[in-house]
């Protein structure tokens, strides 16, 4: 059990399309607090990962990390081009130094990917950003994968359920970073854009992996 190429690809097309099913929504949050287009970023970021297809297959996943990585830099664009892209571009630079074997290697390369992603933005839990499902779902991966040899529906449930609960806990937070920063006391009951699409992210490959 290691991460592929394979599973990478896979990956991105299940968040692909569950990105796809989720346009009402995820454009809305940002129209209701940002400028309307984390929508059409992360969606533009999606299908060009999801086009990169026949030029990933064949390299190892570090190489495809890394080509990922820097396609959605180029092309989402927002403050959540560069956000993303270095989630992709530290697992990059991770997986080159370390082949994930165990679970707690695989929930340790998306704790570093999280970490990239925090490096940059800054965020911390409670500042109403994709950060609030991030950081607790990559803890409570660490936590289930200290006591588990295999990945299982139960920890898949789990994980998905943390997700959602970071994604709703942003309603009633003031933002403190990006647009919605502005706002203040405005953006409360509005769910943060970013964290939202984090969610349907995750329950995308969560959902792959339950098949
Ligand atoms: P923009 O705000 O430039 O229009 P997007 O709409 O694509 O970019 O992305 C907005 C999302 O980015 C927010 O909902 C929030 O989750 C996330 N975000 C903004 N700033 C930060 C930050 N410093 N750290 C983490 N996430 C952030
Ligand atoms: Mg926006
Ligand atoms: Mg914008």
């Amino acid at each position: 059990q290691y991460v592929k190429t394979d599973f990478i690809l896979a990956a991105i097309d299940a968040v692909n399309s569950a990105i796809l099913s989720h346009e009402a929504d995820i454009e809305g949050l940002d129209r209701d607090i940002g400028d309307g287009d984390h929508y059409i970023n992360i969606k533009r970021g999606c299908a060009a990962a999801a086009a990169m297809r026949p030029e990933l297959e064949n390299l190892t996943p570090d190489a495809a990390l890394q080509k990922i990585g820097m396609k959605l830099l180029s092309s989402i664009g927002g403050a959540s081009g560069p956000l993303v892209a270095s989630f992709f571009l530290e697992m990059a630079k991770a997986i080159k130094l370390k082949q994930p074997v165990s679970l707690a290697d695989h929930a340790e390369l998306f704790a570093t990917g999280v970490a990239g992603i925090q490096h940059r933005g800054k965020a911390q839990v409670g500042e109403k950003t994709m950060m609030d499902v991030l950081i607790p779902v990559s803890a409570l991966f660490t936590q289930l994968a200290s006591t588990h040899a295999e990945i299982d529906a139960d920890i898949l449930n789990a994980i998905k359920a943390e997700a959602e609960k970071g994604m709703l806990a942003t309603r009633d937070m003031l933002a403190t970073k990006g647009r919605a920063a502005g706002l203040g006391e405005r953006a409360i009951g509005h769910i943060d854009p970013g964290a939202k699409s984090c969610q349907v992210m995750i329950h995308a490959v969560c959902d792959m992996l339950l098949g």
